[in-house]
Parts: C-alpha cells; sequence; structure tokens
C-alpha cells in the first residue's frame, strides 16, 4: 500500500541519526521513499500533477513578480493510490543563486529541510517543485535536469515572457536513480 510505504519512510526520516548533517538525511530518506512513490506511480501510465486554481494562479504570478528573475518554490501535498500528485499547498522559496538568477534557481538546502518538516506537521509532504523561465520556453533543460534529484516528484516549470507568465508545463522526473533519470511530460489539471 502506498500509504503504508509512505508512513514507514517517514519514520525512518524521524529515526535518522542526530549526527548526520540535515540536508543530507533529507535527501537520503526521501530518495527512499520517492523510489517506493514511483514505484506505485507506474501504475499510471499517464502522470499527473493536481493543482487548485489558486495554487497554479499564485506559482505563475510568482514568476512575473521576480521577473526578469527566476522564481522557485516548493509543492505540498500527497500521492494518490493511482501515482497522481495532489497539490495541497505551495510555498515560495527564495532564489540562492545571485551569481546568474535570471536562468538559474536554487533553494536554500536548510530552508528545504524546514519547509518539509512544517509541511508533515500538517501532514503534508513534498511532490514537487517550480520555478519560472525568463523569456524562455516552459521545456526542461539539461541543467535542470542535472539539478533534479527529487525521483516521483513534479517539476513544474513556467515560461514568463516580457513579465507575463505564459505557458506553464510539469514533468514527473523518472528513474531509478541519477543515471536513468529523466524528465517526463505529465499532465497538469488544474480545478
Ligand atoms: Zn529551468
Amino acid at each position: 500500500m502506498l500509504t503504508e510505504s509512505l508512513s514507514l519512510a517517514g519514520d525512518s526520516y524521524q529515526g535518522m541519526p542526530s549526527g548526520v548533517p540535515q540536508a543530507t538525511q533529507n535527501q537520503s530518506a526521501f530518495r527512499r521513499r520517492s523510489s517506493k512513490v514511483h514505484q506505485q506511480s507506474k501504475i499510471n501510465n499517464s502522470p499527473m500533477l493536481k493543482l487548485t486554481r489558486n495554487d497554479y494562479d499564485s506559482l505563475r504570478r510568482h514568476g512575473e513578480e521576480t521577473y526578469p528573475h527566476e522564481c522557485c518554490g516548493i509543492l505540498l501535498g500527497r500521492v494518490e493510490d493511482d501515482g497522481a500528485r495532489v497539490v495541497t499547498s505551495i510555498v515560495r522559496a527564495g532564489n540562492t543563486r545571485t551569481d546568474s538568477a535570471h536562468n538559474r534557481y536554487n533553494i536554500d538546502p536548510k530552508e528545504l529541510v524546514r519547509i518539509q518538516r512544517e509541511g508533515r506537521g500538517r501532514g503534508e509532504d513534498i511532490v514537487g517543485f517550480y520555478h519560472s523561465h525568463p523569456d524562455h520556453p516552459a521545456r526542461w533543460s539539461s541543467t535542470d535536469l542535472a539539478g533534479a534529484h527529487w525521483i516521483g516528484c513534479s517539476y513544474v516549470i513556467t515560461s514568463v515572457e516580457k513579465g507575463k507568465a505564459a505557458v506553464t508545463n510539469s514533468f514527473e522526473l523518472t528513474g531509478t536513480d541519477e543515471s536513468d533519470k529523466r524528465l517526463q511530460d505529465e499532465t497538469v489539471e488544474v480545478s
């Protein structure tokens, strides 16, 4: 059962030795869990991300507000039995890349761990990430793939053309590890 593997993984995360840096704990714990999520999601041949109209508009607006720089944020929610990721809230994150903020984004690992912890307190897990492409298509770049590590999560990209949000696409990071990971198109359902 998906719910069982999720809660088991949650337990192992809680039980991590305290000597391990938090960001590392977070990543390795999530990798184990997300691979289970991914196995489950294979049942569904067409991956899907479900968002409320409010959250969808909010992440697009975020890209307009940070234009001409990239915005980034985190999608919190749950994975349904058929593998669909359901977003129940989004959290805006600061872009730590100041050297090239117009085409690079990065979320501070400490901020990520804090958002994950607070989400779990509300019964929400990280199910994806979003960022914007100022004056660039809403397709993932090789840099995006290289920087994507959360297998089983959604990566949402919004193109922002001359300050206005244009196309929003989502991609699921699939595969088993870093060597065979890939970003696959998925359906975005807004309701
Ligand atoms: Zn990108």
